[in-house]
């Protein structure tokens, strides 16, 4: 066995194996401390421009064969490196005699800081910025552009983090496997593999010491990685691999418990791209349409006969099969150039979702309307839900809004914990809830869902949150109103068999993930779902609760994780 040879852990956020040599995503370079002054401004004036020009030229060879997603973000990009007015301040810089790539950083930092104060749009391009300087930097010290390499053969890529922009032009050809050191399970490049069926893996220390070209063999189910695998290990995991296939193939058609206890499977969908590829799989619908997904990136708002363009689309897409449009959620981790209400101290307690669109109202009631156009021109099965509900008045001003428009379901996300408490009172005012388990593990466990180090408290099996769940439930079950799952915690086949014995009613998850989560419900019957989720709520802590579930399931469980 080689020296390499290593087994590395972290959390699978998406299933699915994986062998591969691996590409590592060059980080940021920083200029030396020991960089030579600059003696000819001039000559490093022209120096600058030449790179700058080159890193402009690069970004838009990306932006042309990039999704409509991405495209725009690297369009910016080029065109801030274009800029010549940022050109004239590293001259300035270079001109005291700074050494070429800290005057080039120090430039940067000062551009940045000026778009800051300026908020809004500009506010937002500074993350465009951050990146042209450190594509130039590297440039400058002759090294590869950090960032995402083209990948020229099929490989996995591991990275300290990826940007969901980055992540979102990954093409499943060529990119294998995902696995980053740091991230978390929830985040929204966590999501977005998923979304793509790429297996991936989160928070895997050491990852990053593994030589380029390592060949690496991972589980994505359960976040395992054998750096420089024998051809046993290999076999093994492909092995695996057959018999999760094997397990997969048996099932089709609609989601329900070995008893008969229905369960929708539905789709979480960003985009209309989205919405095609999930319309052809089999699927019932779809649970999550983030539709700020459409908002991003732009500096002006979707007119309305755009988002009737959209809505219209997916609608079309899924015909008589439900589709569930959640209202701009914008703020915190997703902000929008165009509503900027100022800097707050903590944006995920701030005024994102609902609160924005409370202030925002004439953001709000375009989508409304484009909703109504849209189901109006189609006669799909839409419903529309509200993100970040906290009250009973939140969901009753949002029901009245929406229903006076004429849309015929209205619902909201149960993410924020006063919500779920209180869920006989806000579903009272509504038609259905779907549970962000994402946000509602964040806020249950007051651990922001960014920071990968705080995965523990942000796991999905954390009794706390299963609580939470059940008095959400419970709720529904009062009002006689149907609560789903639409956050990650509904892709994972072991916890769905907990969420159904919670009394939850469909579950919405990555497309690529709902072959999993149908065969687990069809191998095990309603009361037995009861009885773990029992168990799971009697666990000491999220490991426990796991173990406890496996070991009462049926032993195929073990290969559809
Ligand atoms: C959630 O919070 O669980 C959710 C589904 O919404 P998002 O991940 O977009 O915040
Ligand atoms: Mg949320």
């Amino acid at each position: 066995m080689s020296d390499l040879h290593s087994t590395l852990t972290g959390i699978g956020v998406s299933a699915g194996v994986a062998v591969g040599p691996l590409v590592i995503v060059n980080p940021p370079p920083t200029p030396p401390a020991d960089e030579a002054p600059t003696t000819d401004a001039a000559a490093a004036s022209t120096q600058v421009r030449d790179t700058l020009k080159a890193v402009a030229d690069g970004l838009l060879a990306k932006a042309a064969n990039a999704d409509a997603h991405a495209k725009p973000i690297l369009e910016a990009g080029a065109m801030m490196a274009g800029d010549p007015g940022l050109a004239g301040a590293i001259d300035t810089q270079l001109q005291t005699g700074k050494g070429i790539t800290r005057a080039v950083s120090d430039a940067v930092d000062e551009y940045c800081a000026m778009f800051e104060s300026l908020g809004g749009y500009m506010a937002e391009r500074v993350t465009d910025l951050r990146d042209v300087r450190d594509r130039t930097v590297a440039r400058l010290l002759g090294k590869p552009e950090p960032g995402v390499p083209t990948l020229t053969a099929p490989s996995v890529l591991a990275a300290i983090d990826l940007a969901p922009a980055e992540t979102a032009t990954l093409s499943t050809e060529t990119c294998l496997g995902i696995i980053t050191s740091a991230g978390g399970p929830t985040s929204h490049t966590a999501i977005l593999a998923a979304q793509l069926g790429i297996p991936a893996i989160v928070q895997a220390a050491g990852i990053l010491d593994v030589p380029f070209g390592t060949s690496v063999a991972l589980d994505g189910g359960v976040g395992e990685i054998i750096v420089d695998p024998s051809d046993e290990e290999k076999q093994s995991l492909q092995d695996r691999k057959a018999r999760r296939e094997k397990a997969l193939a048996a099932g089709s058609g609609k989601g329900t418990t070995k008893d008969g206890h229905p369960i929708q499977l539905l789709a979480n969908i960003g985009t209309a791209a989205d919405a095609h590829k999930a319309a052809a799989m089999d699927v019932e619908g779809v649970g999550l349409f983030r539709s700020e997904f459409l908002f991003l990136d732009r500096d002006t708002a979707p007119t309305v006969d755009e988002q009737t363009a959209t809505y219209t689309e997916v609608l079309e897409a899924f015909g008589d099969r439900k589709v569930v449009v959640r209202t701009l959620d914008a703020g915190a981790d997703k902000p929008l150039a165009f509503a900027d209400l100022g800097e707050e101290e903590n944006p995920a307690l701030g005024r994102r979702g609902i609160r924005l669109s409370a202030v925002r109202t004439d953001l709000l009631d375009d989508q409304l309307q484009a909703l109504y156009n849209a189901w109006k021109a189609t006669n799909g099965n839409l419903w529309v839900m509200a993100p970040m509900i906290a009250t009973r008045q939140e969901a009753a001003w949002f029901a009245e809004r929406v229903r006076a428009i004429g849309l015929p379901k209205v619902g909201v996300m149960i993410e924020v914990p006063a919500a779920a408490l209180r869920s006989f009172d806000v579903l009272s005012e509504v038609d259905f809830a779907s549970l962000g388990t994402n946000d509602l593990g964040q806020y249950t466990m007051a651990a922001d869902r960014m920071q990968g180090e705080l995965s523990v408290l942000l796991d999905r099996w954390q009794p706390a949150l299963l609580d939470i769940i059940y008095y959400a439930c419970d709720g529904g079950a009062k009002t006689g109103h149907p609560v789903g799952v639409c956050g990650e915690a509904g892709g994972d086949p072991l916890l769905a068999l907990v969420l159904a014995g919670l009394g939850v009613s469909s579950l919405s998850m990555a497309a690529s993930k709902v072959r999993a989560v149908r065969t687990a419900l069809a191998l095990h019957d309603l009361p037995q779902c009861q009885q773990m989720a029992a168990a799971a709520r009697a666990s000491v802590g999220p490991q426990e609760a796991r173990e406890v579930v496996l070991s009462m399931a049926d032993p195929i469980m073990r290969d559809l994780l």
